[in-house]
């Protein structure tokens, strides 16, 4: 059984039902990561291979001088989760405990409001279509 905590829900702006978690993290704390969230419900994710820079990838650019070179950027995985308002704090927390190392290059974690979630499958929207079976809503609230 899932430990949920209260979480206290932080006036996001602009206001929404739902927002989008898109975390940019070090590709080999991924496995960590995902294991994390799935523990705690969350089944819905999408990984992407990206590559950036940052201040990771900024101090690379200063050794190589000011042309901006295919090899400054530093691989990363970009992952996309789409949760409900009052799940935001706890999945930024649990990104934030599965991925940090305290070094440079931990990556980003950006907040998106999401305007609306439709399943393809059966033409759902909104609660329906963002709510996963066996998820963490299921898991919070068992049916009598
Ligand atoms: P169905 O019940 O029809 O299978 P589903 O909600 O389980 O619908 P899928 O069709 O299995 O969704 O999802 C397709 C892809 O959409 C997933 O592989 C994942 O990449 C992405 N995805 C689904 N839900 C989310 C979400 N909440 N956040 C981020 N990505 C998601
Ligand atoms: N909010 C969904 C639920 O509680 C989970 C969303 C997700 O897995 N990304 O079922």
């Amino acid at each position: 059984c899932p430990v949920i905590r209260a979480q206290t829900t932080p006036e996001y702006t602009p206001d929404a039902q739902f927002y989008k978690v898109e975390a940019i993290l070090r590709p080999w704390r991924i496995p960590q990561v995902s294991s994390a969230l799935l523990r705690m419900g969350i089944r819905g994710v999408t990984v992407s291979d990206v590559k950036g820079f940052g201040s990771q990838g900024g101090l690379k650019e200063r050794h190589a001088g000011s042309e901006f070179a295919e090899d400054m950027f530093v691989c990363k995985v970009k992952m996309e989760i789409v949760v409900s308002k009052d799940q935001v704090e706890a999945v930024i927390e649990k990104i934030i405990a599965q991925a940090r190392t305290g070094e440079i290059g931990d990556g980003k974690i950006f907040v998106i409001p999401v305007t609306d979630v439709i399943r393809v499958r059966t033409g759902e929207r909104g609660e329906k279509a963002e709510r996963m079976t066996g998820g963490w809503f299921d898991m919070s609230s068992p049916k009598a």
